[in-house]
């Protein structure tokens, strides 16, 4: 008995020992990977503008060749119309690359900034520089867009970085390491595929930014591991993005907008309108205007038609299809677990309803009747703010009202979605759905320092700031009335 307890005992150490092994040589390869691009950052060596452009177009180069595979990944992991992949993957991507290449130069020319004429003739500058070493981790629902729009935002401002794709995309995480490893020396940019332990490890080591894009629950851990260094961070979060229709309006072009911005990539959109308020008296004509579009759109069996996608995986399925067990489904609602399938649905809600409680990230509408204005306002502020928030309206006053008084992350008025396509207007959170913006211009400035410099003058130092300070400080007074 004794024995065969020893057995068992050294059988199971031989195991334990073996799998930590396995463990630590996984993260083996992680470490010498964050080793090199710290050691290539100590070097001194500087990504000038000649190398930063160099890897902009060999992304864009990498994304033109392998094309086709990232279209495949994305069928595969999201059932991804093609049309869907090409507009918000990758030409978003390579439109991104082509608006940093033109206004980089300009970008990262130091700034000149005026000088107090007390300290004449010094001169003042903003020089931006790169932070050094950035983690970035995408999530799955625009599982290349997510990952790449930081990148070459990281890229432009000179970092060296890390990228980690989500595991739950996992055709898409598989072409990307791919792309990843076969463009760019890891001394620059590396990739580090897995799941959560990956995920994990990279937070518990030194970086200098961390741009992160997911739930709030990881949010927050990114958060608090990030402060133990003191690294700044990005958070890309979610949440509930409300859809006003008030006052006057064309109902037949709000509900083209809403489902058409709404079940975009089958609703996995972390801007898509995650509910809507309307006037009492509009719902019936809105609801029979949006069930029309969803014909109109996907046909009478939404599950035949290419232009519609899937739900990521079986458990997303199940979440959505517990929030509308119980709902009064206005249209659509049918499932098909093998096919990852959910019908564009609309549901009548309440603001008590199950599906009103959490973000959905689905393709499930409910609409909300309100009595006025006030309370629809009021029924979003008493929440969490939204990353997103759509008014549909012609009459300015209710619109300003709306803008005044609800805090958003970003605001389209009158369509869904259309504020993330210019690249001018920085993209992110508010509150509980995130903090930073970025794209375009937005995305350098985002992961540049903003170095403040002073160069004194050697030539004249006036005796003011140096002791003994007796009878100076009438004088100073008086030149920082007229002069400061
Ligand atoms: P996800 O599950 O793919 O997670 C994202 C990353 O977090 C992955 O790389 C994963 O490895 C890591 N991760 C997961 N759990 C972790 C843990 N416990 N510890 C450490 N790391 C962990 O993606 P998701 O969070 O399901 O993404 C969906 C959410 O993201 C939605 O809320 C959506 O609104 C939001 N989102 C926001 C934006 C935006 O731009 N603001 C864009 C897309 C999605």
């Amino acid at each position: 008995m004794a024995l065969y307890s020893i057995r068992t005992f050294l059988f199971i150490s031989a195991i334990i020992s073996y799998l930590f092994k396995l463990e630590v040589r996984m993260f083996d390869s992680i470490e010498a990977l964050i080793k090199t691009q710290r050691e290539h950052i100590l070097s001194g060596l500087h990504i000038d503008y000649k190398k930063r452009i160099e890897l902009l177009d060999k992304t864009s180069e990498a994304i033109s060749k392998y094309e086709k595979d990232i279209l495949d990944a994305l069928s595969k992991d999201l059932g991804k119309p093609s049309y869907e992949s090409q507009i918000s993957e990758i030409l978003f991507v390579q439109n991104e690359i082509r608006h940093i290449k033109k206004g980089l130069k300009k970008w990262m020319k130091k700034e000149k900034v005026k000088t107090p004429l007390l300290h004449f003739p010094a001169k003042s500058y903003i020089q931006s520089e790169a932070y050094g070493s950035v983690l970035i981790i995408a999530p799955w629902n625009y599982p290349f867009q997510l990952l790449f729009s930081p990148l070459v935002g990281a890229i432009a401002a000179g970092n060296r970085v890390i990228a980690k794709p989500s595991e739950i995309s996992s055709h898409t995480s598989e072409i990307i390491a791919k792309i990843i490893s076969e463009s760019f020396e890891s001394e620059y940019i590396g990739c580090v595929t897995g799941g959560v332990e990956e995920t994990t490890y990279l937070l518990d080591q030194k970086f200098d930014y961390i741009f992160y894009t997911g739930n709030g629950v990881v949010g927050r851990i990114v958060m608090e591991k990030a402060s133990k260094n003191l690294t700044p961070v990005t958070l890309e979060l979610g949440g509930k993005s409300p859809t006003f229709v008030f006052g006057d309006n064309d109902l037949d072009l709000v509900a083209k907008r809403i489902i058409s911005g709404k079940f975009f990539n089958a609703g996995q959109t972390c801007i898509a309108p995650d509910y809507i308020l309307v006037q009492e008296d509009k719902y019936e004509s809105l609801v029979d205007n949006l069930r029309k579009y969803i014909l109109k759109f996907y046909g009478k069996d939404p599950k035949k038609s290419k232009d519609y996608g899937r739900v990521i995986n079986s458990r997303h399925l199940e979440r959505l299809k517990s929030y509308i067990e119980s709902e009064d489904i206005l249209c659509g609602g049918e499932v098909d677990e093998q096919e990852r399938y959910l019908a564009p649905t609309l549901v009548g809600a309440s603001g008590s309803s199950s599906v009103m409680r959490e973000e959905i990230f689905g393709p499930i509408l409910p609409i909300v009747k309100m009595t006025n204005l006030k309370s629809a306002i009021d029924f979003v502020i008493e929440r969490d703010k939204p990353l997103a928030m759509y008014i549909f309206s012609r009459d300015e006053k209710i619109v300003n009202s709306i803008l005044k008084r609800v805090s958003a992350g970003g605001v389209t008025i009158n369509d869904t979605l259309m504020h993330i396509t210019n690249d001018k207007l920085p993209f992110g959170g508010v509150g509980e759905s995130g903090m930073g913006g970025y794209h375009g211009k937005s995305s350098f400035d985002l992961f540049s320092h903003k170095k403040s410099i002073f160069r004194a003058s050697t030539r004249i130092d006036p005796p003011l700031k140096y002791p003994p300070y007796f009878g100076k400080l009438k004088i100073v007074r008086w030149l920082l009335r007229f002069f400061g």
